[in-house]
């Protein structure tokens, strides 16, 4: 359910993301294109402004070099040849410009390509009331007829006609150069405006981004990171409460297999393990040590004649007497079915001797009382003693206290019997 959650939300936050990306690179391309315009909007305003202006120049250049040419042609006679054609040359030029510009400038047009589209007032200057297209035409083909002509009457009659014109079509001129500056400001102005207000809408953009995207996704990123952390939590705990139940249960596993589950004293196997370093530490320190071994008396009968309860019962009375009478170092084992093993360390002879026999005593006059029946019940034991002889194998520690049991039990039961070398051979 946790890595459910944990994926939605990775989802959730991935399409945010794209979302708010998508939207700045969106703005971003805006606000691109529309500084392209202002600058193709300037550079076309520039251009017309440019060649309107050179039209203004050039009427007046027309009107001067007619005069210019009328004088060196009829009032300066063969007085300059050369200049004659190079006046001759740059009417020609000049008019042939004017023309040119006067096609792109009343069309909007530039080789084919619309860069302008004639508002009304220009339809108005170019074409309705002041008819400058058609003016500025005829203006030039004046300027062809003085061009043409070889009578010095018909050239006088164009430039005067040129001259009558020439200062009203400089007016009509710079009223179009002007218009042209106004309408290209104001162009300019209007999408200067449009990004200004891109520009405030992506402010405003990013602004509603950071609150309703970023600000949100900021909160699932930290809900992530938690909902991570409380799995990683949740999971460390398992694992520690699953470890504690497995230290728990190999606590048990152990007490097991190293306990007699009926009586709760150490078992054979430990037994095993404890005679080796007992063994061990004798050799290395020559500290002495005993072992007894206890086997309740004609047990089997109490089985017999009481149940099986009964017999379980004396074990345990008996396991217990044992616990509370022996020193905290001593350590009992029950090691067979009624037979307890007792060792105890730094320990003489005689005292083990002792010990035996009030060990023995101890169970003799000891009242065992089950469900209000009493019963009494002897122990025999064999000693061994680290005095008697050398051992090589923990095993024969054992072996040697069981054969000297062995002998108790054959002596009348309820009493001691050492081991002693020559038994064993
Ligand atoms: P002895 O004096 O020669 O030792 O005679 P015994 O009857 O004590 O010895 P024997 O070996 O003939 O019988 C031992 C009996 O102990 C047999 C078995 O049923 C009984 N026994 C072994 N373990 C348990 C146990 O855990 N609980 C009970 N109630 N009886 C057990
Ligand atoms: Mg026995
Ligand atoms: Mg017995």
């Amino acid at each position: 359910m946790e890595f459910i959650n944990t994926f939605k939300l990775k989802k959730a936050i991935t399409i945010k993301y794209l979302i708010a990306l998508s939207l700045i690179a969106i703005l971003s391309s805006v606000a691109f294109l529309v500084l392209q315009k202002v600058l193709k909007e300037s550079e076309n305003t520039a251009y017309l402004v440019n060649i309107s202006g050179k039209q203004r120049m050039l009427s007046q250049h027309l009107a001067l070099d007619m005069f210019k040419l009328y004088n060196l042609m009829y009032k300066n006679k063969n007085d300059g040849n050369q200049e004659i054609d190079t006046i001759r040359n740059l009417l020609t030029k000049n008019s042939k410009n004017m023309l040119e510009s006067n096609e792109i400038l009343s069309t909007g047009k530039s080789s084919d390509k619309i860069i302008y589209t004639l508002s009304t007032k220009f339809q108005d200057i170019y074409f309705g009331t002041t008819n400058l297209a058609q003016r500025v035409i005829n203006y030039n083909k004046i300027v062809q007829i003085a061009l043409d002509t070889k009578n010095e009457q018909d050239f006088l009659d164009a430039l005067t006609s040129i001259s009558n014109q020439s200062e009203s079509i400089l007016t009509d001129l710079n009223l179009a150069v002007l218009q042209y500056q106004v309408e290209g400001e104001a162009k300019i102005k209007q999408i200067k405006e449009i990004e200004t207000f891109i520009w405030i809408l992506t402010f405003f953009i990013l602004l509603l981004e950071v609150l309703f995207i970023f600000r949100p996704m900021t909160k699932s990123i930290v809900e992530l990171t938690i909902s991570k952390n409380n799995i990683l939590n949740s999971l460390q705990e398992e694992v520690n409460v699953r470890t504690l139940h497995l230290k728990k249960a190999n606590k048990k596993l152990e007490n097991l297999a190293y306990h007699d589950p009926l009586t709760g004293l150490r078992n054979r196997l430990t037994l095993e393990n404890d005679l080796e370093q007992l063994l061990e530490n004798y050799k290395k320190n020559n500290i002495h040590f005993s072992a007894l071994v206890f086997d309740i008396d004609f047990f089997k009968n109490i089985n017999d004649n009481y149940g099986h309860d009964m017999g379980d019962f004396i074990l345990k009375e008996i396991s217990l007497l044992f616990t509370k009478s022996f020193r905290q170092n001593d350590k009992i084992y029950r090691t067979g079915g009624e037979e307890f093993v007792i060792l105890l360390n730094k320990i003489s002879f005689e005292n083990s001797l002792k010990i035996a026999q009030n060990t023995i005593n101890l169970v003799a006059n000891h009242d065992f009382i089950n469900n209000e029946t009493m019963i009494k019940t002897t122990v025999s034991c064999g000693l061994f003693h680290s005095s008697i002889c050398e051992i090589d194998n923990f095993k024969n520690i054992i072996k040697f206290a069981d054969i000297a049991l062995y002998k108790a039990k054959n002596s009348g039961r309820n009493n001691v019997q050492i081991y002693q070398e020559e038994q064993n051979s």
